[in-house]
This record gives structure tokens, C-alpha cells and sequence, in this order.
């Protein structure tokens, strides 16, 4: 049986950066991805946004490593050339009885070092013409990214630093012994492979994968819940020149105005659905929802502007009537299991926070 001294499970732009963190520190790394390519799930099914960290309890790993991430992305992508662009977000209260809550997330944002400006009625106007609120915040230092050249850098590092990505190899499960990590990996050709260190970054399939480790304790496995949300594109040019997002609601950011850097725009995503397990079809009958979502901020939204865009599934720790859960980071200190990290529920920010999360699975193993 071959032997490796580490083995990251999942190509996503969590595991890609964590690899590339790894092998920069000089350890061997292999890349076990189930698919065929690389970052082909949640982490292509998003809203490339760089995040500010203004939603996050203060304190927090998601208010912590966002704001520590989005720093060091931005000095990453100006480093490698990787396409992204600092536009700025408009947090925006539609009516009065919204005040208060735009208010507790300035607060918020201040307490983890995410400052906003506020913005009266008429400078929201200035900004943003085609958007009618009563009120907002200004967040300088939101970005989009090039979600897709982020993780071609990464992985790109990651090799030059002598690391290697295994496609097509689903890790089904394994075994935690005295002399390591036994893995059993499927695909065209089955085989086991034994590691001093393994890093579950398999995403939606992170809980399902520990649960298939047999010595890892089961008791520190958090449940699984999967929130659905849609995008639908706006057909013609966009009205905006900023990402424009209301009021958050439970499970995720409200459905908000995003823009990709070849300037097409798309709304959502929404939480329709909380499926028992990853199904990513496009549902029928949501564009009612989504045209009085949007025209709460873009009352000018014609008719016939929106077109279906896909789907992406928030890999959560916290169902659908509790409070929203932190980022979940577990290394030997916390389980007891020689060698294992697993990362639980990283939703959103984890794009933003994708490098200071390597940083941080790197500190878990030492
Ligand atoms: C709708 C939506 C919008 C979002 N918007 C933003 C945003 O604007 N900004 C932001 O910062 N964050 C955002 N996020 C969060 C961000 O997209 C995720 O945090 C990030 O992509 C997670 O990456 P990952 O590598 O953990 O997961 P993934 O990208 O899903 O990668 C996991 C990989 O593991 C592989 N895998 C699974 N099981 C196995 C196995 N057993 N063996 C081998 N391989 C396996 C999968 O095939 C997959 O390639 C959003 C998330 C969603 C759902």
C-alpha cells in the first residue's frame, strides 16, 4: 500500500487552498477529488463575491476569517493577476421598519473591523439610480472574484510546491489506527492508501465522509443540512454599478443584486428548499417571488427581464429553524483523532475566507 504524508479529500477551492498552504510548508501533498474536475460544486456555484464580514457574530470564525481572508485574497489575486474587482456593496433598508436592523449591522461590521458608511435616502439615489430605499450602508471593501482563475492559481501553487491532484478518485471511506490513516479510495481503478494526516474538505459531503471513518468519534460529527438557492439572470444591460443586497433574511443574504466581472447580472440567491441530499435542478414557479423580492429595491425591474441561472446548495451545520452556525474547523485538539481535519458547514464567506482558513487547518495540525 503506497503511502502519503498527507491527503486532502475534495478539489473545491477550500481543499485547493489548503493543499497549497500545506505543500508551501513543505509537507507531501495529494488531492483526492471525486469528479472529474476540480472546483466544480458549491465552490462554481456561487456569487464570486469578496466579502466584507458584516453579517457575522463578532467573534466568530466566519466574522474572523472573512475579514482576515478577504484581505489576503485581494492581495493574492494582485499578486497572480487572478481576475477580480473592488466595486463596493450598498446594504439597503426598503422602509422604515428596517432601520433598526440595517443599524445592528453597522454595528456588527464595526465590531469586526468591516467599517460602513452610512448612506441617506438620496445618496443610495446617487449611487445607485435605478434603487429606491429609505436608508443604507456603504461597504467600500466588498469585491467580485474569478472564482474559476482563483482556484487554477491555487491548484497551479499548490503542484509547483510539489502537490498532486488525483481526479475521478471518491473517497468512500477508511479506517484511523495506530500506524495512521488507512483510506480506501473507488473510481475506474479502487485501491487504499495510507496517510499521516487527512483533511476532509469534501463540502456538502463533508458530514457523510467522517461518518465513514471508522475510530473517528461520531459524537463530533455535526448533522447535515443543505439549504437550495437559485440565481436568475437580468437580460440586458445592468442598471447598477455596485452589489446591491436588502435586508438578510433566515438561511441566507436576501435576494440581491450581484455582477460578474464580464458585467452580467443576476439576482438571488433565494432559500427554496432544504433538500435531504445535494440536487441541484432549477425549480419552476419562482419568478413571482423573485420579481417581488427585487422590485422591493428595483421598482423599475421589467417584465420578461429575468432568465433562469442555476442553483448552489449551502452546506450548513444548523437546519432550517435554528440560528444560523459558525464554520466548523475541527483538529486533533478538539476530537482526539491523530492527524484529522475536518471542515463542517462552510457556506458562505468560505470563497472569501478560503486562504485564511488553509491558514488556519495548517495551525490545527501542528
Ligand atoms: C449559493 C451560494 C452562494 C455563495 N456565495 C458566496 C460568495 O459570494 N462569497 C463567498 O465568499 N462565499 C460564497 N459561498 C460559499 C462558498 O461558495 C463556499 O464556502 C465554498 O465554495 C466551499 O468550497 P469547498 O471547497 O468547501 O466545497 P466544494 O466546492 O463543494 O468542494 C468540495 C469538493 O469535494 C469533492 N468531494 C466530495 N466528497 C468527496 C469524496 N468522498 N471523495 C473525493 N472528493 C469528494 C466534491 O466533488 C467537490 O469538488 C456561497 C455558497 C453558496 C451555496
Amino acid at each position: 500500500m503506497e503511502t502519503v504524508e498527507t491527503v486532502v479529500v475534495g478539489a473545491g477551492v477550500i481543499g485547493l487552498a489548503v493543499a497549497r498552504e500545506l505543500a508551501l510548508t513543505g509537507r507531501e501533498v495529494v488531492i483526492l477529488e471525486a469528479l472529474e474536475r476540480f472546483g466544480s460544486q458549491t465552490s462554481a456555484r456561487n456569487s464570486e463575491v469578496i466579502h466584507a464580514g458584516l453579517y457575522y457574530p463578532p467573534g466568530s470564525l466566519k466574522a474572523r476569517l472573512c475579514v482576515r481572508g478577504k484581505d489576503l485574497l485581494y492581495h493574492y489575486c494582485a499578486e497572480r493577476g487572478i481576475g477580480h474587482r473592488r466595486i463596493g456593496k450598498l446594504l439597503v433598508a426598503c422602509e422604515e421598519a428596517e432601520l433598526a436592523a440595517l443599524a445592528r449591522y453597522a454595528e456588527c461590521a464595526a465590531a469586526n473591523g468591516a467599517p460602513l458608511r452610512p448612506l441617506a435616502a438620496a445618496e443610495v439615489r446617487r449611487l445607485e439610480p435605478a434603487v429606491r430605499a429609505v436608508a443604507g450602508l456603504y461597504s467600500e471593501s466588498t469585491g467580485i472574484v474569478d472564482s474559476h482563475g482563483l482556484m487554477l492559481a491555487l491548484l497551479g501553487d499548490a503542484e509547483r510546491a510539489g502537490a498532486a491532484l488525483v481526479t475521478r478518485t471518491p473517497v468512500a471511506g477508511g479506517r484511523i489506527g495506530p500506524d495512521g490513516i488507512v483510506l480506501r479510495a473507488g473510481g475506474a481503478e479502487p485501491f487504499a492508501l495510507r496517510c499521516r494526516c487527512l483533511i476532509n474538505a469534501a463540502g456538502l459531503q463533508a458530514q457523510p465522509l467522517a461518518r465513514q471513518l471508522k475510530g473517528f468519534p461520531a459524537a463530533r460529527i455535526p448533522p447535515a443540512f443543505y439549504a437550495k438557492g437559485h440565481y436568475f439572470t437580468l437580460s440586458g444591460r445592468a442598471p447598477f454599478r455596485h452589489l446591491v443586497y436588502p435586508m438578510p433574511d433566515h438561511a441566507g443574504l436576501g435576494i440581491h443584486v450581484t455582477l460578474d466581472l464580464g458585467g452580467q447580472c443576476k439576482f438571488g440567491p433565494d432559500v427554496s428548499g432544504w433538500p435531504t441530499s445535494p440536487d441541484y435542478g432549477f425549480e419552476s414557479g419562482l419568478e413571482d417571488k423573485f420579481y417581488r423580492a427585487i422590485r422591493r429595491y428595483y421598482p423599475d425591474l421589467p417584465d420578461g427581464a429575468l432568465q433562469p441561472g442555476y442553483t448552489g446548495i449551502r452546506p450548513k451545520v444548523t437546519g432550517p429553524t435554528e440560528a444560523a452556525g459558525d464554520f466548523i474547523i475541527q483538529g486533533p485538539r478538539d476530537h482526539g483523532a491523530a492527524g484529522v481535519v475536518n471542515l463542517f458547514g462552510i457556506e458562505s464567506p468560505g470563497l472569501t475566507a478560503s486562504l485564511a482558513i488553509a491558514r488556519q487547518v495548517s495551525a490545527a495540525l501542528t
